[in-house]
């Protein structure tokens, strides 16, 4: 029984991303989906499998899994962000969970500390604790909404009074399937409620990096959960109506965008995460 009920252990926490090359999950090569033997005439990956170096996912499992002594982990996440969008605030919740581990007794506080000192500037764990496996289904079952910052390219000389009609208001949007998704997703229209807070120019070498014939601004918006944030700003040729384009009457494309808060799916609270003491038996898995 002890070795049944020890099979897997859960341990969750919250993740910052803090760079715009990192993905949540690895990031298989879509032509050999890093399969060992095909992989190695893969001319798209050139051999690697995969088409970046980490990912978040990766880069906890690496440190976690030598310690449990296990190769085997599993990374559930609260929702994704694009790989090149920064996870900033408190962070998204995720749990990782490590099969058939041969070690259980670990320092999290310290492995916690050693995932963050390896990869200062592009990641930091917040939190690190023990859990249980419903965590997982609460986590990929919640609805969250979003807020972002988001760097907007205006094309034309536009001021801050240009967003006046575009702030302060919750708007139903109406949402094609964007056309980067729509290889893996089917074209579909769906709703969600898009909210614009504020607007600033930006400053410092953000300005300097202003496309020539454009005015840059700061945008803070909430989202509801699996609104596309990027076409929302940009309406993406009338794919999302109303747009931000459409609402200041000028072309907008989001140059980037990062991640302020997971909040509760009505959008007015930052989620919670419960902290839970190791539980009894320990690693209350299977
Ligand atoms: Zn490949």
């Amino acid at each position: 029984m002890e070795a049944q009920q020890n099979r897997k252990v859960f341990v969750e926490g919250r993740y910052r991303k803090l760079t715009r090359d990192l993905p949540q999950t690895v990031f298989f090569c879509p032509t050999c989906k890093g399969h060992p033997r095909r992989r190695k005439k893969c001319t798209k990956c050139e051999g690697f499998g995969k088409l970046t170096r980490d990912s978040v996912q990766e880069l906890i499992g690496w440190v976690l899994g030598a310690e449990f002594k296990t190769r085997k982990s599993k990374f559930h996440g609260a929702g994704r962000e694009d790989v090149d969008v920064r996870m900033l605030g408190s962070g998204r919740p995720f749990v990782m969970e490590f099969i058939n581990p041969k070690v259980h007794s670990i320092d999290l506080a310290a492995m916690e500390a050693e995932i963050n000192r390896r990869n200062a500037g592009r990641l930091e764990l917040l939190g690190l604790h023990w859990t249980e496996k419903a965590r997982v289904r609460v986590l990929k079952e919640t609805h969250h909404a979003k807020e972002y910052e988001a760097v907007v390219d205006v094309e034309g000389e536009v001021t801050v009074a240009d967003f006046a009609k575009a702030l302060g208001e919750r708007r139903t949007v109406e949402q094609d399937t964007p056309e980067r998704v729509a290889y893996r997703r089917a074209a579909k229209t769906r709703e969600r409620w898009v909210e614009y807070l504020t607007a600033a120019p930006v400053e410092g070498t953000v300005a300097e990096e202003t496309p020539p014939g454009c005015s840059a601004f700061l945008v803070r918006v909430r989202c509801e959960h699996g609104t596309y944030v990027k076409e929302a700003i940009s309406g993406e040729g009338g794919a999302t109506r109303p747009s931000l384009a459409d609402l200041i009457g000028q072309p907008c494309k989001c140059r980037t965008l990062d991640v302020l808060a997971i909040l509760d799916d009505a959008g007015t609270e930052p989620v919670e995460v419960p902290t839970v003491e190791q539980p009894a038996g320990f690693g209350d898995g299977v």
